[in-house]
This record gives structure tokens, sequence and C-alpha cells, in this order.
């Protein structure tokens, strides 16, 4: 249960494969978080859903007098 706060990690960077930095967890640093993210941005990454893509947020629907 308890979270270990120590400086070291044994992650490694999923971009580069570096031990991973305390502060740019779970990347080396902030520029391969910034790789991931555009990676994420131009769609090289997929997220498995089973939801079907749907229009509007349900919850508005019942907020409505
Ligand atoms: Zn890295």
């Amino acid at each position: 249960m308890a979270l270990k706060t120590g400086k070291e990690t044994r992650e490694k960077c999923p971009v580069c494969g570096k031990p991973v930095s305390a502060e740019a967890r779970p990347f080396c640093s902030s520029r391969c978080r910034d790789v991931d993210l555009n990676r994420w941005l131009s769609g090289g990454y997929r997220i498995e859903t089973d939801e079907e893509p749907k229009e509007g947020d349900p919850e508005n629907n019942s907020n409505n007098p």
C-alpha cells in the first residue's frame, strides 16, 4: 500500500528506453513526454475500447428540465 517516493526507479522511458526521471514520469524527460504526446495526437497510438463513438454527453439529457 505504501507508495515509494525514491528518486531512483526501475521504470524505463517508453520512448527511448532510458531510466525514467521522477520529475518526468513515466518518461525520462519532458522531451520524451512531448514525443509521446505527439504520437497520440498524430494517431500513432490507438485506444482499445468497446464503446461506440457517441455524439454529445448523455448526462446533458438528464439535466434538461
Ligand atoms: Zn526518453
